[in-house]
């Protein structure tokens, strides 16, 4: 077998997986489509309990060699309420903070720590299709020609869109129509520099979001449903993104001299997952596994997650088959509590008009009595199964 294993995809997912198993000997190819990455609309707010993943698998000096920013806060703001400044440290159960950073930089620094640690990488080079035989697969790839590679173990790595899961036989599950997202990098905001930003519009289901990648810039976003704005796109809806930030509640200070880099972009933020990542030596991992609604940020620390679970279980079983199933049965469980919570949050959160206002306000008094209400999962990951019991106390029906 010329690889121990092969991995489509070097994003983050596929990057990190590959330091963590070429620095455990294992024998490791990286087939990354882009030559070199550039901006997109991709994670760049990076949860506590990512950083603590990432500090477990020993990547978190990469991150803060592609340009990491410290974010201590999380600034939550409603229509004309008083702002909440959650410091996160204090928060979350790991004692983590939060990071930002420009996803391409750090993209590339994960993927030349992989190379560092022996892993080999192609860039510039599309994955076309994989096929089992006897106890391992065949990855066909194209690099000019056609050519193909045999390994042991294959992990799909390729993103939301992923093409790996279809090669491999594992049916992809798509929620209801999602919210859309709108981003673009802007230059000379004037917003605290050490915290994440959401200013939240409860009447229309929308929110404005700002990720600090330096004292004056960082990327923002609109979420919102598809029927309350089209889709913007280009520097021509720049007017209506700013619009539209000040009516979800943006003061005219933040974006005032703001100054756009790259481009504005809108994406479909529809779920989707798979019901079993693993079949017959090939796993999904990162959001070729699953891909949760951009808009609560736990793309990344979920995908870290799935790298932890696959990499402790390649380790510490011979047969790897075994070490597929293992890793199946721990990324199901953790990703089924993480999209139950969120599946909470977004109850409560996103309900429009007078009932679901009161349900929001008597949920909320009753987490500052007592905080164990609300597990927070978008600070701790999913520690524990959520129950029908915990269900109750998040949303004070008990
Ligand atoms: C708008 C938006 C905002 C987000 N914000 C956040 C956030 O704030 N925080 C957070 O934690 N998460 C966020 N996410 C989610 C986060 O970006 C993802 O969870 C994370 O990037 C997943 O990493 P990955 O490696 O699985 O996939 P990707 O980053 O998509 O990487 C897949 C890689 O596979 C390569 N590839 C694809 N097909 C092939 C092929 N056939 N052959 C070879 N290579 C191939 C691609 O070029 C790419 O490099 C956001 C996502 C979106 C869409």
């Amino acid at each position: 077998m010329a690889y121990d294993l092969i991995m489509i995809g070097g994003g983050l997912g596929g990057a990190a997986l590959a330091r963590v198993m070429a620095q455990a000997g294992a024998k490791v190819l990286v087939i990354e489509r882009a030559e070199e990455f550039t901006d997109r609309n991709r994670g760049e707010w990076l949860a506590p309990w990512g950083v603590a993943d990432a500090k477990k698998l020993g990547i978190y000096e990469a991150l803060m060699a592609g340009g990491a920013h410290e974010l201590p806060f999380f600034t939550v703001y409603g229509v004309g309420a008083d702002p909440i400044r959650m410091p996160l440290q204090q928060l979350s159960q790991s004692g983590e903070l939060s990071l930002g950073f420009y996803h391409p930089d750090v993209q590339t620094s994960l993927l030349t720590a992989a190379e560092d640690a022996g892993a080999e990488v192609l860039r510039g080079t599309a994955v076309r299709g994989l096929e089992r035989g006897g106890e391992g697969v065949t990855v066909s790839y194209q690099n000019g020609s056609v050519k193909s590679v045999d390994g042991r173990f294959v992990v799909g790595a390729d993103g939301r869109d992923s093409v790996a899961r279809s090669w491999a036989g594992i049916d992809v599950v798509r929620g209801p129509q999602g919210r859309l997202g709108a981003g673009v990098i802007l230059e000379s905001v004037d917003v605290d520099p050490e915290s994440g930003h959401i200013w939240r519009d409860f009447s229309r289901g929308c929110r404005a979001l700002f990720f600090p990648q330096g004292p004056d810039h960082g990327r923002a976003y609109l979420t919102y449903p598809p029927d309350e704005l089209p889709r913007l796109n280009g520097h021509e809806d720049w007017g209506a993104f700013s619009d539209e930030s000040t009516k979800m509640g943006v003061p005219d200070t933040a974006y005032g001299s703001a100054t756009v880099r790259g481009s504005l972009t809108t994406l479909d933020m529809t779920e989707r997952w798979v019901d079993e990542p693993y079949q017959g030596h090939v796993a999904m991992i990162g959001d070729a596994a699953g891909a949760t609604d951009p808009t609560h940020g736990q793309g990344m620390s979920i995908t870290f997650r799935d790298v932890v679970a696959l990499s402790d279980a390649l380790k510490s079983h011979d047969d790897w088959d075994e070490a597929g199933h293992a890793y199946s049965e721990s990324h199901n469980r953790d990703f089924r509590s993480l999209k139950t919570y969120l599946d909470w949050a977004d109850e409560l959160q996103y309900a429009i008009g007078p009932e679901a206002d009161a349900r929001r306000d008597h949920a909320g008094q009753l987490w500052r009595e007592d905080p164990a209400r609300n597990p927070m999962m978008i600070l701790n990951g999913p520690f524990k199964v959520p129950t029908e019991l915990d269900r109750q106390r998040y949303f004070g029906e008990v």
